[in-house]
Parts: structure tokens; sequence; C-alpha cells
């Protein structure tokens, strides 16, 4: 992994979801985590590249070298001991902003759509080819870091 234009790229993704959490718009997640069943939802959050090599990177701080197993359909980030997500400070765009309408449904793209486009121009000066589904985009980024 390069690592000076990386590590910028790494902080500007980390800025977005600072940016996006300072925004007025009303949610109540209470962590039901139905939204991390993608084969009960039919849904499955797509990464850029930037979104990607940080959650590599906080699932290696778990020690894991690998994405963990799934059987159950869910996200490989679910943890299945525990239910809860490994990487929770670091999860994706989609986690922060696709919520399940016990919560109060997802955000409206227009809502954040400059931050969208800020995750694309990351995406870009790391060579990405754009949003990827998570198990693939997550495979990747461990290869990669
Ligand atoms: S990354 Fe975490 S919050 Fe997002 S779907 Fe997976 S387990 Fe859920």
């Amino acid at each position: 992994m390069r690592s000076n234009s990386n590590k910028e790229a790494l902080d500007e993704v980390r800025q977005v979801y600072a940016d996006l959490a300072s925004r007025p718009i009303d949610r109540n997640c209470v962590r039901l985590k139905e939204c991390c069943h993608f084969k009960l939802t039919g849904r499955t959050p797509y990464l850029t590249k930037g979104e990607a090599l940080l959650a590599a990177q906080a699932l290696r701080a778990t020690g894991r070298k690998q994405l963990p197993e799934n059987a159950t359909g869910a996200c490989p980030l679910l943890e299945v001991a525990t239910g809860n997500c490994l990487i929770y400070d670091s999860r994706p765009f989609g986690c922060r902003t696709h919520f399940c309408a016990a919560a109060g449904g997802p955000y409206a793209r227009r809502e954040v759509l400059d931050l969208i486009r800020r995750l694309e121009a990351v995406d870009e000066s790391l060579g990405g080819a754009g949003p990827r589904p998570l198990p693939n985009a997550m495979a990747d980024a461990l290869a990669d870091i």
C-alpha cells in the first residue's frame, strides 16, 4: 500500500464520516442489525476503495488477516459469536446511511450527495473501479494492505 497519498485518502474518508455524523438528519438506530443481514434484506452495501481500505485496516486491527466466513448470509463483518459489527467505528458509508424502516429509513441521496462525490473522488485517486459489493471490495482491500 502506498503510504502518504493513501494516508491522505483515508483521512478524507474519515472526514466524510465525521461530516456525515454532524448532519442534522434525524434517525434512531438502536442497532437491530437488520441491515447487516444481506440475505434477508436482499441488499449488500457497495464500497468505494477508500471505504474498503479503511474497513480492512480496522479488521486487521482486530487481529484478523482475512474476511471471516458467515454462513448465515449476513455481512462477513458481523461477528457470529457476539452479533456485533467487528469494525463498527470504521463501518462503510452505506452502513451509516441505509437505515431500516424501524430507524426511520435510508437517507435521501440528495441529502448526502456531496459526501458520496467526495468518496468517489477518493476512489479515483486510489485507482479504484467505483463502488463494489462489500465482500469483494473487502477481500481486495485486505490483499492490498
Ligand atoms: S460492516 Fe458492520 S454495520 Fe455494515 S453491514 Fe457489516 S456488520 Fe453491519
